[in-house]
């Protein structure tokens, strides 16, 4: 694809950034190039398009800049993967766990995973996504792929909650 070269050519290597001895590949100058941005956007919208997604996952935070764009090209919804303690909670009392498990917007649910020192999170609304609905989660680079497991295993909580759910007898399979 001609298109690859100049998205190649936007990503600056930054060396010792954030820290000594890593190589940090740097997207913004990509974002400088409208021409250049678009093309990363439609490379993707292309890819994509067609293929019954329902949503488009941005991970906090630089898949928050290409996952919007990609989503209103499909026709997806937009959900975004926060890190801690940004996403707006409302309370939830405890007779409510069936709806927690279903369809309560508000409420929060987390994935941690560990990084090369210490540990991270991400976190998501409950409700953001349906059973069945088919996501695309977006960033803008993937190292050693941590956070974007723990962006798989945070979309799946819900379903796995359900399950549980359906086990001990408070939510019906149908
Ligand atoms: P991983 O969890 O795969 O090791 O790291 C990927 C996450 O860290 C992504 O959210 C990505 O934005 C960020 N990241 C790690 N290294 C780089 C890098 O060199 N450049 C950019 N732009 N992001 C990085």
């Amino acid at each position: 694809d001609p298109r690859l070269q100049g998205i190649s050519d936007g990503i600056r290597v930054v060396p010792h950034f954030p820290k000594q001895g890593i190589m940090f590949n740097d997207i913004t100058p990509l974002l400088l190039r409208p021409g250049v941005f678009k093309d990363a956007v439609d490379i993707f919208v292309e890819r994509y398009r067609g293929m019954a997604i329902a949503a488009v996952a941005g991970i906090e935070a630089r898949g928050f800049i290409f996952g919007p764009a990609i989503a209103l090209a499909i026709g997806a919804k937009f959900i975004p993967l926060r890190k801690p303690k940004k996403l707006p909670v409302t309370a939830i009392p405890d007779i409510c766990f069936y709806f927690y498990c279903t369809n309560v917007k508000g409420e929060v649910i987390s994935e941690t995973y560990v990084l090369e020192y210490g540990t991270d999170c991400l976190q998501m609304h409950v409700g953001a996504i349906e059973p069945g609905e088919r996501v695309l989660i977006v960033d803008d680079l993937v190292a050693t792929g941590g956070t974007l497991c723990a962006a798989i295993r945070l979309l799946g909580t819900p379903y796995i909650l359900n399950l549980k759910c359906i086990l001990n007898g408070t939510l019906d399979p149908l």
